[in-house]
């Protein structure tokens, strides 16, 4: 982590933790948070019916509310479909886009992240942007040419103003949810390499200030030598961000 750029912990709790639930566990993170001394950022993303009971949870606190998806039209005919504007009137100012779990089972490309990005900055709201290759994409040796094309692709053409509510994070598909996290040797080359795509996308004084979260099978025991390599600046936390303890644990790892 450089000191610079404040850690950035987000739970992605996906489909887990309806409203009743899910206020339970916010509580049970923000009286954890009361006794951190820490400087990291927190971000709750639960799911969309949870959404307002967090919220109600987090309100006053410095834990940030963020969905897990968007539609990129504002308003309409899409049944189903929940919109930008929509989550900032619930209270949400991040939201995750591109997450691999939509990439693989719903269909999202790098053209709909894109469309996705737009429409949340256009909200208001700050974007979690994430990139990752599948394992046969890595045996392949084309990680760095996926993980390519989704920055530029997904990011590229933002203004300058628009990159100061992105945050990358790299979540190697392999990782996610297996318990075989990346090695911080692993991680630290693909953030090296997003962090130069942001220097061309954007600039380079860009690139030293965005920040890169790492995600896949993050756990309290493997928190800190992760999040000590120099380019990763934070975690997108999943199956550990269900129990507040050791979600806690990895935000005071990020401390
Ligand atoms: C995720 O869903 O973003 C994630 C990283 O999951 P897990 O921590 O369970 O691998």
């Amino acid at each position: 982590m450089n000191p610079e750029r404040r850690p950035i912990i987000a739970g992605n709790w996906k489909m887990h933790n309806g409203p009743t639930a899910a206020r339970k566990l916010a509580l049970e993170v923000r009286n954890g948070l009361l006794g951190q001394r820490g400087g990291a950022e927190v971000v709750l993303c639960p799911p969309y019916p949870s959404l307002a009971a967090v919220a109600e949870i987090v309100a006053g606190t410095p834990i940030a509310l963020g969905a897990q998806n968007l539609h990129w039209e504002n308003q309409g005919a899409w049944t189903g479909e929940v919109s930008g504007p929509m989550l900032r009137d619930t209270g949400c100012t991040y939201v995750i886009v591109g997450h691999s779990e939509r990439r693989q089972h719903c269909g999202e490309t790098n053209e709909t992240v894109a469309r996705r990005v737009r429409s949340a900055l256009g909200a208001g709201l700050r974007v979690i942007a994430c990139v990752g290759e599948t394992l046969a994409e890595r045996d392949a040796g084309a990680t760095a040419e996926v993980v390519t094309r989704q920055v530029q692709e997904g990011l590229g053409g933002l203004d300058g103003a628009a990159w100061g509510s992105i945050v990358l994070a790299y979540e190697p598909v392999w990782a996610i949810g297996t318990g075989r996290n990346a090695s911080p040797e692993q991680a630290q080359e693909v953030h090296a390499l997003v962090r130069g795509l942001v220097a061309t996308l954007a600039s380079h004084a860009q690139a030293a200030k965005v920040r890169i979260q790492y995600g896949g099978s993050v756990k309290p025991e493997n928190a800190a030598v992760l999040l000590g390599q120099p380019d990763v600046d934070g975690a997108l936390v999943g199956g550990a961000s269900l129990q507040a303890d050791g979600f806690l644990r990895i935000v005071a790892a990020a401390s």
